[in-house]
C-alpha cells in the first residue's frame, strides 16, 4: 500500500508556482492577485480563509481578504463582488461558502465573472469544463486529478465510483475522470444517498472517490483488495486530547481499508492540501490568461 501524499506534491506544485512568480518578478511584470471574501465569522471559514491568504503570501502572489460582517444584504455583497470583478489588480477571487442564511448563495456565484472564478463555480466554467475547454476546474476535483496523475495511477478502463454528488466535489470528478486523457478515460459510476446498494456497486470498484462527509463511512468490506481510494471526506470530531479540542477525519475506516489498497489519501494530508495547491494554480493560469488577453 502506497500512501497519496498530497501535503508533499501539494508543496511541490506550490514551489512549481512560486519559480514561475519569480520569473515574473524578474521580468517585471505584474505577479497573480488572489483575493477572498469572507462573511461573518464562522471559525471553519476564518481558517480555511487564512489558510488560502497565507499560502499566497508564501509563493509571492498578493493577496486580499475582504472581511464583511454577516449581517451585510445581499445586494451590498453583490456590490463588493461587482468592485472585484471591475478590480484590474484582482486576478481571481472566490467568496468563502456558506453564506448566510439571507443571502441566495446562488445570486452570488451567478455574480462573480467567470474569467474571475478561480473556484471555477460559475455555470460558464462547469460547462466549459464538462465540454472540455479551458476553464477553471474546481480546485478538490482539479487536485484529485493532479493527485492521480503524478502518481501515475492507471485510471484508463478502470471502474470508479463516487460517493458524493456535489455540485464541488461529487458531480465534477465524475465528469473529468470519464473524460479522454491522463487520470480520466475510466468507467464512472455516481453514487449518492438515494444510491441501491452501495457496498455491492463499491466492491466492483477499481478507484473509489468518497465525497460525502460522514466518518467511518468507507468500510473494508466494501473495497476490494488492490483498491485505490480517494478520501475528499473533512468532518470534525470532538478530541478532548487533542489542541484545538477537534480532529479532522474523513470518510474511511482508514486503519481497516489501507492495509487492503494499492494506494490511499490519509485525512488530513490528501485531498485537502491539493484543494489550496489547485486554487493557486488557477490564480496563476488567471494572471497568465489576462496576460495574455
Ligand atoms: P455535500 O455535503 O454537499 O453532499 C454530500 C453528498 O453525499 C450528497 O451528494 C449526498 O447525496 C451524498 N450522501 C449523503 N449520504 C449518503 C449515503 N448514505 N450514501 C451515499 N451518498 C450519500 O458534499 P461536499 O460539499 O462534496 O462535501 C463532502 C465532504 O467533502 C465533506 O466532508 C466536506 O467537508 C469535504 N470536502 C473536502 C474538501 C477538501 O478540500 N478535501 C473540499 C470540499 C469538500
Amino acid at each position: 500500500m502506497e500512501i497519496l501524499d498530497g501535503k508533499k506534491v501539494s508543496n511541490d506544485i506550490k514551489d512549481e508556482i512560486a519559480v514561475e512568480v519569480t520569473k515574473m518578478k524578474a521580468n517585471g511584470e505584474k505577479v497573480p492577485h488572489l483575493a477572498a471574501v469572507l462573511v461573518g465569522d464562522n471559525g471553519a471559514s476564518l481558517t480555511y480563509v487564512n489558510s488560502k491568504v497565507k499560502s499566497c503570501e508564501k509563493i509571492g502572489f498578493d493577496s486580499t481578504l475582504v472581511k464583511l460582517p454577516d449581517t451585510i444584504s445581499e445586494e451590498d455583497l453583490l456590490k463588493e463582488i461587482d468592485a472585484l470583478n471591475n478590480n484590474e489588480d484582482i486576478d481571481g477571487f472566490i467568496v468563502q461558502l456558506p453564506l448566510p442564511k439571507h443571502i441566495d448563495e446562488e445570486n452570488v456565484l451567478l455574480a462573480v465573472h467567470p474569467d474571475k472564478d478561480v473556484d471555477g463555480f460559475h455555470p460558464t466554467n462547469f460547462g466549459r469544463m464538462a465540454l472540455e475547454m479551458p476553464s477553471f476546474i474546481p480546485a478538490t476535483p482539479f487536485g484529485i486529478m493532479e493527485l492521480l496523475k503524478r502518481y501515475e495511477i492507471e485510471t484508463s478502463g478502470k471502474n470508479t465510483v463516487v460517493i458524493g454528488r456535489s455540485h464541488i466535489v461529487g458531480r465534477p470528478i465524475s465528469i473529468l475522470m470519464s473524460q479522454k486523457g491522463a487520470a480520466g478515460d475510466s468507467t464512472v459510476t455516481l453514487t449518492h444517498s438515494r444510491t441501491k446498494d452501495l457496498e455491492n456497486i463499491c466492491k466492483s470498484a477499481d478507484i473509489i472517490v468518497s465525497a460525502l462527509g460522514v466518518p467511518n463511512f468507507v468500510k473494508a468490506p466494501m473495497v476490494k483488495d488492490g483498491a485505490v481510494i480517494i478520501d475528499v471526506g473533512i468532518t470534525r470530531v470532538k478530541d478532548e486530547t487533542a489542541k484545538r479540542g477537534y480532529r479532522i477525519v474523513g470518510d474511511v475506516d482508514y486503519d481497516n481499508v489501507a492495509p487492503k489498497c494499492s494506494y490511499i489519501t490519509p485525512v488530513p494530508g490528501g485531498v485537502g492540501p491539493m484543494t489550496i495547491a489547485m486554487l493557486l494554480k488557477n490564480t496563476l493560469l488567471s494572471r497568465e490568461r489576462r496576460k495574455n488577453a
